[in-house]
């Protein structure tokens, strides 16, 4: 861990009079075209897609002056000295070739929203990782409204950053969640402290390679003010920490679910204790809370807890305000949701385990499962999921288009548990997997959605899927 020079707050980035290009429209296209012209900037938005969607958007930004080209995403317009992207475009897309032979620099939302903020502007506490962003960040949040702070959870998680930097409402500092496109595309952003939950593959399409999308994530520790937060279980997580250029002083802190060394926080006797931020780390620990403050108590949530907390602890939240904000946080639907317990059996929703390493650390916190999985696997394997879940199955019952992967995983390593393989896609094989899954439970079980799958084979999305389960949970107690 490098350290680089002391920051100060700065004017935003003035915009007026400037040739922006905006690379598609959507959700972050929009706002950020709208907030470049009504600073002066000359837009011109662009767009793959000409479809009546397309078109209706694009009126409404002509309405207001803004140039719109549609059916064209790859041509750099005349003139464009800066483009602002939107952050899923793949960074090898034509367009951003032809800037970069231009020398013309190319910003994400997050970049936008960090370089316009004004010098009085909150900071900021990010998370990054592959699983456990949006739990950590609303956990956060809640940590430092208890502390009495003005904050807001934002940024890949519903509420934009630019809404958040540039509306009315003022902030003391802001709980930030940002994905690895996102951080691609965010040169300067300098956070006051940030935290990599963890590192597993996923969106290697976009990012080209596991090192791409690992440097990508690193991003997040760039010039730290005061502590980059590390999973220590999750070795690329701190070595992402040690290839960081940040300010001095700033440190090192791990989060683990063992007895934390000095500079870590971590678990003792079913307490969460930091001896990071404490006078004497060497022989001293602060009582942050309790295990059972911590909802769902699932070990990765715990870890998710003690991120959040490092970061709250890091801006010099009391204890007392962690204990309150996880006891006050509840979680967001689909994430390990309790469903109901029928004849002894609990149903557990967790659609939003859509990818393998999400899955297996939902599997991780229940003895015994009988197990719904399946989807659309995104290129993944289900080997070392199923080997490391197997002594947790009680029973599996498959649905989805690329079940059958899963299902050959199973006979590899484990082959003696019960599979059911639902040969349907319609919307009622949710009810059967259900009423499967109920004849396969015994009384101590723990019925499990967690695909470990994206949903889109079935469903509209994850929520959806999740609905589907409750629903039909709902009608097995009729
Ligand atoms: P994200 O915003 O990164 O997608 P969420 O908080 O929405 O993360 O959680 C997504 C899913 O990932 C959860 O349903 C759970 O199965 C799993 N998960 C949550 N936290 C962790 C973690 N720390 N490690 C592994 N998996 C996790």
């Amino acid at each position: 861990m490098g350290s680089g020079k002391m920051t100060t707050g700065s004017a935003p980035f003035d915009v007026q009079g400037k040739h922006v290009t905006v690379a598609g429209l959507g959700v972050s296209g929009i706002p950020a075209a709208r907030t470049l012209h009504a600073r002066g900037a000359i837009v011109t938005v662009v767009n793959e897609g000409d479809d009546a969607r397309a078109r209706e958007q694009a009126e409404g930004l002509r309405a207001l002056g803004i140039t719109v080209r549609l059916g064209d995403g790859a041509t750099l317009p005349e003139g464009t000295e800066l483009i602002v992207t939107t952050p899923g475009w793949q960074p090898g897309k034509p367009l951003f070739q032809a800037a970069g032979e231009a020398g013309v620099p190319v910003w994400g939302d997050v970049e936008l929203a960090w370089r316009l903020r004004g010098p009085d502007a909150a900071p900021w506490l990010a998370v990054t990782g592959t699983n456990g962003k949006t739990t950590t960040v609303r956990m956060l949040a809640s940590i430092l409204e208890a502390a009495g702070l003005r904050t807001a959870a934002v940024g890949n998680i519903g509420v934009s950053l630019l809404d958040a930097v540039l509306g009315e409402e003022t902030y003391d500092v802001l709980a930030v969640e940002l994905s690895s496109y996102q951080l691609h595309w965010a040169p300067s952003l300098r956070a006051h402290s940030a935290a990599v939950l963890n590192l597993a593959p996923d969106h290697l399409d976009w990012h080209g390679s596991m090192a791409a999308y690992a440097a990508d994530k690193g991003r997040i520790y760039e010039g730290n003010q005061v502590a980059c937060v590390y999973n220590v279980a999750d070795k690329a997580t701190e070595d992402l920490v040690r290839e960081a250029d940040v300010e001095e002083g700033c440190r090192a802190v791990g989060f683990t679910l063992g007895t934390p060394g000095p500079s870590q926080l971590g678990v003792v006797d079913g307490i969460l204790v930091d001896r990071a931020f404490v006078e004497n780390r060497q022989k001293n620990a602060q009582e942050l809370a309790e295990v059972s403050d911590v909802r769902p108590p699932a070990p990765h949530n715990i870890a998710n807890a003690l991120a959040a907390a490092a970061l709250a602890r890091a801006f010099g939240v009391p204890a007392q305000a962690v204990r309150d904000g996880l006891r006050a946080f509840r979680p967001d639907a689909h994430r390990i949701e309790h469903v109901a317990d029928i004849d002894g059996v609990a149903y557990v929703d967790d659609s939003k385990a859509t990818n393998t390493h999400a899955a297996q650390a939902s599997l991780a916190a229940y003895e015994s499962i009988v197990w719904i999985a399946g989807g659309l696997a995104k290129g993944a394997t289900f080997d070392e999921l199923v080997a490391a879940s197997a002594k947790h199955l009680r029973a599996v019952v498959l649905i989805g288009a690329d079940r059958a992967l899963i299902r050959e995983a199973l006979a590899r390593h484990a082959p003696e548990v019960p599979v059911v393989d639902l040969d349907r896609t319609d919307t009622g094989a949710m009810l059967q997997a259900v009423t499967e899954a109920r004849r396969l439970a015994v009384a101590g079980d723990t019925v499990l959605l967690a695909p470990a799958c994206a949903s889109m084979d079935m469903f509209t999305n994850y929520n959806q899927r999740g609905d589907a389960f409750a629903t039909a949970v709902g009608e097995l107690r009729a």
